[in-house]
């Protein structure tokens, strides 16, 4: 039984019937970081130096080092991240069941909302809307708020910050708690740099989505892209993170696997 499951997975990928579309951003210096207000310490962007490329310094070898920090590029927030989550069993990215990196995902396409108010704030409702159309969200799976937002957002300001802080989607503190209350999700993940809206520090609690899923287990996705050729259901994401000893997040390589 098994042995045919991951012959069909494997014949599928190399037949083209399942496609493997990539959903990560390329590590690159430019990409930007999130920005916490100027009281608070920064995390490091992505830096990278050669050690040597073919020359005096490794004649026959090319090699770089680099560094970031753990939320740097597309990367996957763990349990620890919050304070809500830091109790949590297995809540680092070493320690975290090897099961939740393997997951459906349902994608909410929010592109219309988001191009009319980038700071478009998800709600309990317009998910209720969202099942009409798509069947019950399954319990375990990855809810992705779709943005398209590399479209969206000006580059130079990828964050949309204004005078009164950041305008970016995500979901209300009543969405987040009926995700995990009556849809007992894996975690939620989104395009821009933040799980949580642009304007989430002024909600009830700040940051809900970050309080509440961290807190109750769960995970986060951020900075991915390509969400726009996913299906609205039926994609498959595997998301591996490194294995940063006690680590709070991680970069990562993010793929769906979509039958076509
Ligand atoms: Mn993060």
């Amino acid at each position: 039984m098994s042995n045919s499951v991951l012959a069909g997975l494997v014949e599928g990928v190399s037949t083209g019937s399942i496609q493997i579309i990539d959903l990560t951003e390329t590590l690159r210096p430019e990409y930007p970081t999130i920005q916490l207000p100027e009281e608070f310490a920064q995390a490091w962007g992505f830096k990278k130096e050669t050690i040597s490329h073919y020359d005096e310094a490794g004649p026959g070898w090319a090699w770089s080092n680099f560094s970031m920090s753990e939320h740097t590029g597309t990367h996957l927030d763990a349990p620890h991240h919050w304070v809500t989550g830091k109790d949590v069993p297995n809540g680092t990215v070493d320690t975290m069941p090897t099961s939740q990196m393997v997951a459906p995902v349902c994608v909410v396409d929010c592109t219309k909302e988001v191009a009319a108010d980038k700071g478009f704030i998800l709600t309990r409702e317009f998910l209720q809307n969202w099942e009409e159309s798509n069947g019950e969200i399954p319990a375990g799976s990855w809810v992705f708020l779709r943005s398209d937002w590399r479209l969206v957002a000006d580059p130079d300001n990828y964050t949309n910050m204004q005078e009164d802080g950041a305008h970016s989607p995500g979901p209300d503190t009543e969405c987040v708690l009926w995700l995990i209350e009556q849809r007992d999700v894996l975690g939620f993940g989104t395009e821009c740099v933040g799980t949580d809206a642009g304007q989430a520090f002024a909600m009830e609690p700040a940051y809900p989505c970050h309080h509440h899923m961290h807190g109750t287990g769960r995970l986060g996705l951020q900075c991915m892209t390509n969400l726009d050729l996913l299906p609205a259901t039926g994609a498959v994401i595997v998301s591996a993170p490194l294995k940063i000893i006690d680590g709070s997040g991680s970069p990562l390589r993010v793929v769906a696997f979509v039958a076509a």
